[in-house]
């Protein structure tokens, strides 16, 4: 391009600026003078430019891509998104959850996978991981549990003690601390690891009938992940490996996709099935829930802005429209209220107004004012109203997702069911699911990590919540901590 063909600089309210390279002085070598207030303009836009991080999945990459439906699941739904031959447009982003935001994508961690999907009916979000269960299942141990992981307060450092204190004094976590610690905690790439509602939601149909579902996005990529030798180089040479894989795979046209499977449970099996079929630790078997396909979801164009459409998204699992619903999972009710709370902390209270959280489909809320409004709002400002305002219509859009729910208010844990308990699940992954190498690098990754700063008794803890797991894993890692 020939600088005759340059747009002219401005500055933010687009008034031509004289130059891009000297701050206005007295003389070539004389003070600056306060009325440059385009210098003042670009200090101040400077020292705002970083928001606060999000507590945890600071670190993540993002793309835009679509979801395109290729088999016929209405009778389980009636969500627009879920309709046979739709595509929807679709924003994915990626994850770790304890690093901050500029920690390197191959420490060992369980990564986020959440969606929105801009459907006709609003926004739909899925917030979910690249593991099908989570270490707690009480929101109560949530805050702790993610402290536990970050850093302390003394020193400001991560501390293996304290994460393995925390697991070790909450054997639920037994399931996915096994997964974090198998190939599956270093994903080769984003592109390489599937995705995971790992919470139950509820469908409903056109006839109002109610069904359980998980989500499982599997790779088409197929499941690829480093070794701890590898991700350890990678860490050093490249903290942004991840992220710049999914860029540069979009760039040349190498587009990453996902075929999406769902696991269906009648409504009524929930109340007799032989796990908790809402508790996140928990899988439902393979075996006794198959997968079924609905569809591809693809990604396809980079983000041209990081900050505005990847680090201001703002994904939130109460974003569920007409046909899905939540479930009695205890851990996904908080997380209906905990997201939006984050966002309005995170970005102000009209973070749903930032283009790549606007929905696609019109608003028609009663909301007014608020820092940072951009959308002009028309009286009436109030409901109900005569004045021609919007009307909730209750036959279109019934309250739905409703279940029973009776008894004392209690503080306890979920009554168990016959299957019910925290090793049963991992053991099968361990024994019947892993093969010799897999189970090699597990042992050799939980040594790793244990022979790394563990005082007394968590160490003892640890040793036994492993044998707890499977007897011969938890004496080979017994062996390699004693062994030196
Ligand atoms: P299956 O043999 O039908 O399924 C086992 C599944 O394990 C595979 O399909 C694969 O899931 C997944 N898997 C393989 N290696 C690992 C690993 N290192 N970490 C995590 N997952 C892995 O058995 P079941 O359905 O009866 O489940 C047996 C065990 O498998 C469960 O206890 C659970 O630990 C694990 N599992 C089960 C899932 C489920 O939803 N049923 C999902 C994921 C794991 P995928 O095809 O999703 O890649």
């Amino acid at each position: 391009m020939k600088d005759n063909d340059r747009k002219p600089t401005t500055n933010d309210v687009g008034i031509p600026v004289s130059s891009d390279e000297f701050s206005l002085t007295v003389g070539p070598d004389g003070p600056i003078l306060l009325q440059d207030h385009y210098l003042v303009e670009k200090m101040a836009n400077f020292n705002r430019e970083m928001i606060p991080d999000r507590q945890p999945h600071a670190k993540g990459s993002g793309a835009f891509g679509h979801f395109e439906v290729t088999r016929d699941i209405g009778a389980y739904t009636k969500a627009a998104v879920f309709q046979p031959g739709t595509k929807t447009e679709v924003l994915a982003r990626f994850s770790t959850v304890a690093g901050e935001s500029g920690s390197p994508d191959t420490w060992r961690d369980v990564r986020g996978f959440a969606l929105k999907f801009y459907t006709p009916e609003g926004n739909y979000d899925m917030v979910g991981n690249n593991t099908p269960v989570f270490f707690v299942r009480d929101p109560m141990k949530f805050q702790d549990f993610i402290h536990s992981q970050k850093r302390r307060a003394d020193s400001g450092l991560r501390d293996n003690d304290m994460q393995w204190d925390f697991w070790t004094l909450s054997p639920e976590s037994a399931h996915q601390v096994t997964i974090l610690m198998s190939d599956r905690g270093v994903p080769r790439s984003y592109r390489h690891m599937n995705g995971y509602s790992s919470h139950t939601y509820m469908w409903v149909n056109a006839e109002g009938e109610r069904f359980w579902v998980k989500y499982h996005f599997k790779t088409d990529q197929g499941i690829a992940s480093l070794t701890q030798e590898e991700a350890d180089r990678i860490a050093g040479e490249d903290a942004d490996y991840h992220r710049r894989d999914l860029f540069d795979a979009i760039k040349r046209g190498d587009y990453p996709s996902w075929t999406l499977k769902v696991q269906i449970m009648p409504f009524e099996e929930a109340e007799t099935y032989r796990f908790n079929p809402f508790d996140l630790t928990k899988v439902w078997p393979h075996g006794d829930y198959p997968v079924q396909e609905v569809g591809r979801l693809t990604l396809n164009r980079n983000p041209t802005d990081f900050h505005t459409e990847i680090e201001q998204a703002a994904f939130e699992p109460n974003n569920l429209v007409p046909g899905i619903g939540p479930s009695p999972d205890k851990m996904l009710l908080a997380r209906l209220i905990s997201y939006g709370d984050a966002h309005r902390a995170r970005l102000g209270v009209n973070y749903k107004q930032i283009p790549v959280n606007r929905p696609q489909s019109p608003v028609h809320s009663y909301s007014k004012g608020g820092a940072m409004r951009v959308e002009n709002v028309s009286d009436p400002v109030y409901a109900p109203n005569s004045k021609g305002g919007p009307k909730a219509d209750s036959e279109r859009y019934p309250e739905q997702a409703i279940w029973n729910a009776s008894g004392e208010f209690v503080r306890a844990a979920y009554t168990k069911r016959k299957d019910d308990d925290d090793w049963g699940q991992p053991g099968t992954l361990v024994r019947e699911v892993m093969d010799d190498a897999q189970r090699d690098r597990l042992v050799s990754n939980v040594v790793g990590h244990l022979k790394n700063g563990l005082s007394e008794p968590v160490l003892e803890r640890a040793l036994e919540y492993w044998r707890s797991i499977d007897k011969e894993i938890g004496d080979r890692i017994a062996k390699g901590v004693q062994g030196g």
